[in-house]
């Protein structure tokens, strides 16, 4: 199980309700800042969730509404005693500009009390364990060098407990070693197949989020059949001469790649705030029926075909009705 948290809704500038770009996504004790707008630190302590493990960063791409709060929140977080290093992942291109701003700006003439390490990667791998990986894959943008992210939990096979104890396999490295696939032999010389304790494949959960991005036509092989899918819809389809201009997508446009790309759940965020909300989901809705657009502070729990909104965990606001 993946959540996502929201902690910045909009484009380009912020709104009375939206702040800019930034969500963190969790899987067990493991946390992801995927960009960071301006005003994140803020929205971080607002949402609730804490700084805890937040040093492992991926940025999307080099645009201002997607880096700027990399400056306050990378200078607050380095004073921190708790935190040795910062890690901070994106493509070169977008790299060399969070290295003007961090260390040309915000650490300029000083050495940083935690070692800030700015990781530049490409498409493919870039994190994984036991549980889950993570993968860039490239996006098209305004000649920005993007990468969305694709974030997959491990097929596993769950162990039949009930057929162990009926073969009576004994406490010990034998069920261990079952469960990791491995035949084992047991004290009274028996044999035993993985295949007579484990259960049939059960698929990982997979979401991806994506970033700004004016095609869709190219991600179908990373994306398709997603749990969930977080997607930018910037405008409307009645401008979408500005959209392609800007190299951006319509509600349409993210809706209609949910239904070609068979996607579970769809997620829309990188609001206008030349739109009001419904109307980006009514244009949405009309092409992909499980579709939400997603504000500041949503908190969505995503399971294998599944994605379920969450009781927010600061009691400090309350979700309104914008515009
Ligand atoms: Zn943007
Ligand atoms: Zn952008």
């Amino acid at each position: 199980m993946f959540q996502i948290t929201f902690l910045g809704t909009s484009a380009s500038a912020p709104s009375f309700h939206r702040g800019l770009s930034s969500q963190v996504i969790q899987h067990n004790e493991h946390r992801f800042l995927v960009d960071c707008g301006e005003g994140t630190q803020r929205q971080i302590l607002r949402s609730g969730l804490g700084f805890k493990g937040l040093n492992r960063i991926l940025i999307t791409h080099s645009h201002l509404d997607h880096i700027l709060g990399l400056g306050g929140l990378v200078s607050t977080l380095a004073r921190w005693e708790t935190m040795d290093e910062m890690v901070i992942m994106g493509s070169a291109r977008t790299l060399e500009r969070i290295d003007d701003l961090l260390f040309k700006v915000v650490f300029r003439g000083v050495r940083p009390p935690i070692d800030v390490r700015l990781e530049a990667i490409s498409p493919g791998v870039i994190f994984t364990n036991k549980d889950f990986s993570v993968s860039a894959f490239d996006v098209t943008h305004r000649g920005a060098a993007s990468l969305g992210y694709l974030f997959e939990e491990a097929s596993r096979r769950p162990f039949l407990t009930d057929k162990a104890d009926k073969l009576n396999i004994p406490p010990g490295p034998w069920r261990g070693q079952l469960v990791r696939g491995q035949v084992v032999t047991l004290p009274d010389r028996r044999e035993i197949q993985p295949d007579d304790v484990l259960g049939p494949v059960r698929e990982g959960v997979r979401i991806a989020l994506v970033g700004d991005t004016g095609r869709t036509d190219n991600l179908l092989p990373y994306l398709r059949g997603l749990d969930a899918l977080v997607v930018e819809s910037t405008y409307l389809e009645s401008e979408i001469e500005m959209a392609r201009q800007f190299g951006h997508l319509t509600a349409q446009q993210a809706a209609s790649f949910a239904t070609d790309a068979d996607i579970k759940h769809l997620i829309l965020t990188h609001l206008s705030r030349r739109y009001r909300e419904r109307d980006v989901l009514t244009e949405a809705r009309a092409n992909f029926n499980n579709v939400r657009v997603a504000r500041d502070f949503d908190s969505y729990e995503i399971r294998r075909g599944e994605c379920k909104r969450m009781e927010p965990v600061s009691k400090n606001f309350h979700h309104r009705e914008e515009n």
